[in-house]
């Protein structure tokens, strides 16, 4: 079935659930109207219907391939990397200074979602091409912005993001790439990065790295790390593409999903690199990428979540099997079929209004709200982490819904659930996103934490779904009582539920929330979503306040007997 893109849902989460217009009444996003933000998410919508959905397929069957050093991308790609940058869907919210839009992160996070469920490889390319601008705007100097974010911008060039190597995947600190003076102001940076998305591709003028490396005598771990932009082909006095940088695309990855986007080994040999930011502040530096890309990896999760509802929708809408008493005669009017197709629904508007809220937040605390920068700070790993399970979640359900047709690669589910796999891995696996929520996020004592639950509270009295809410936000409260009071190694051991905790009691808000609109499906998957989902948050909270308790008493060897 053909992707239809769900404005209207977005629409509606804006209006209703996440408070846009707080957005829109900041003087920095003044331009962001509603005529204006209609006008981009229609032709958002177009565009990936059109344009970005027919290519999916291809990009998984026929896959990124290496040719001598070049990355060759999969067919129509670089067309659909055209339509996208000449829409510039790369630029939503670059600074207008260098050619971007300036409007709000909520616009480039609803039109990303649309990218993703279209095509997620490809809507890679454009991702990591954003949070390079952000990092990059933020931490530059003149000369380099200058010379960089207008092509950036534009889409002429297209950015990565090189912080893996073999030995340092979570824990970036670990790693060796070095980068050493040149004397002129630039650096040589010699190592190798392994699962570079995008490393290279053929539609590009040129590709800018940002690249994680570590001085001469600079101190161990993440203290010692710096940034390093490294384009492929050095810029000329006219800031065209020049002389070929030492660097290149070992070989590419085999994976299990994603086939469109290259994943590349890299190699850089002495390679001409310019510092951004402070030495040894590059954690820091790369940090304003890797929180864009947190976000953005959140919504590739109900992206493909979108697409596949809507694929397993379809199919159980014609498919015939066994007596049913409903009116369509179809799988659909099963009960199970139906439990699963509105659990995929009432998962998918809550990780959806998650997202969005997130970036509200991330633009109120751009228009100088500092209570909101602790908010998105709070908000981003739980968005991360809950936006690709549910993407994951959704995608296994949709197989299933499909039967043994879910298990044939013909039919295109089983896609979903390849692609998306990855992103409960990337950008900080799921598990290294708790950790940050019990750790670094909880370090104010919990201030953000007890403010978003006074907010959910205040927002609970009231009517019949509110008061199913209320107990449940009491619970999470007395569980981040309790996670604090733990030392962190303990926390680490309930880390995991307890983010999802948190996701179950956000979602259930945005749901009441939609109820209180009064229209009758919403008010009807509120009710689903409070009485059969939100009652797990009560076992994810008992695990929670498990901590580690009882995760050391098997050894490795009883694990292993
Ligand atoms: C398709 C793809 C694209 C990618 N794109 C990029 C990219 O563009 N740029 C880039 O730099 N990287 C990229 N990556 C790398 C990705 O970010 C890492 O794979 C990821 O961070 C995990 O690192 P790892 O693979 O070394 O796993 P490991 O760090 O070895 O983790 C293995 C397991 O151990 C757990 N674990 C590890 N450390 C801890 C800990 N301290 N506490 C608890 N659990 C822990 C993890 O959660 C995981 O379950 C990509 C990876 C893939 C597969």
């Amino acid at each position: 079935m053909p992707y239809r893109a769900p404005v209207t849902d977005i629409t509606f989460c804006l209006d209703h659930i996440v408070g846009f217009d707080r957005v829109q009444a900041a003087s920095r996003f003044e331009d962001a109207t509603s005529d204006v933000v209609q006008a981009i998410l229609t032709e958002a919508g177009r565009i990936c219907e059109e344009v970005l959905a027919p290519l999916n397929r291809a990009g998984d069957l026929h896959p990124a391939r290496l040719e001598n050093g070049v990355v060759r991308t999969s067919p129509g790609f670089a067309e659909g990397y055209r339509a996208i940058a000449e829409a510039g869907f790369v630029a939503i919210s670059a600074d207008p200074a260098h050619g971007g839009l300036g409007l709000p992160h909520t616009v480039t996070t609803a039109v990303n979602e649309m990218m993703g469920a279209a095509c997620l490889s490809l809507e890679l390319n454009p991702l990591m091409t954003q949070g390079q601008i952000e990092a990059l705007e933020h931490h530059a100097t003149d000369a380099i912005k200058d010379l960089y974010l207008p092509r950036l911008v534009s889409g002429d060039w297209c950015g990565t993001m090189n912080l893996t190597e073999p030995q340092a995947g979570s824990d970036v600190g670990a790693l060796t790439t070095r980068a050493v003076p040149n004397g002129d102001g630039t650096y040589a940076v010699t190592g190798q990065k392994i699962y570079i998305s995008w490393g290279d591709n053929d539609f590009a003028g040129n590709i800018v790295h940002l690249v994680l490396a570590r001085l001469p005598d600079a101190p161990g771990g993440t203290k010692g790390i710096s940034l390093f932009l490294v384009p492929k082909k050095i810029p000329d006095a006219q800031g065209n593409p020049g002389m070929a940088n030492t660097l290149k695309v070992v070989s590419l990855e085999h994976k299990m999903g994603l086939h469109g986007s290259p994943t590349c080994v890299m190699q850089y040999d002495g390679a001409q690199g310019w510092l951004i930011g402070e030495e040894n502040k590059g954690m820091a530096a790369m940090f304003t990428m890797m929180n864009n890309a947190r976000l953005g990896v959140g919504v590739q999760g109900v992206s493909v979540a979108e697409a596949a509802y809507q694929h397993a929708l379809a199919y159980a809408l014609d498919r015939k099997q066994g007596r049913t008493e409903g009116p369509t005669g179809s799988i659909v009017d099963h009960a199970d079929v139906r439990r699963m197709l509105i659990e995929m629904k009432a998962e998918i508007f809550a990780a959806r209004a998650l997202s969005l809220d997130l970036a509200v937040a991330i633009d109120l605390a751009k228009a100088g709200d500092a209570e909101a920068q602790a908010r998105a700070a709070f908000l981003t790993p739980i968005a991360k982490a809950y936006g690709t399970e549910v993407g994951m979640k959704v995608a296994d359900r949709g197989i299933q819904i499909h039967g043994g047709m879910g298990f044939i690669e013909e039919t295109g589910a089983a896609q979903f659930a390849r692609d998306v796999r990855v992103t409960a891995i990337y950008e900080g696996t799921n598990g290294i996103q708790a950790m940050d929520l019990v750790g670094r996020k909880l370090m104010d004592g919990g201030a953000a934490a007890f403010a978003l639950l006074d907010e959910i509270e205040a927002a609970a009295s009231g009517d019949d779904l509110g008061a199913m809410l209320t107990p449940v936000v009491a619970a999470l409260r007395e569980t981040t009582q309790d996670m604090l009071a733990r030392d962190m190694a303990d926390r680490f051991g309930g880390a995991v539920p307890f983010l999802m905790a948190f996701a179950r009691v956000l979602g259930a808000q945005y749901h009441a929330k939609a109820a209180v609109t009064g229209d009758a499906a919403r008010v009807s998957l509120a009710q689903y979503h409070l009485t059969r989902l939100l009652p797990e948050a009560h076992a994810m909270m008992a695990q929670a306040r498990c901590g580690s308790g009882g995760l050391y008493d098997l050894s490795p060897d009883d694990l292993a007997a």
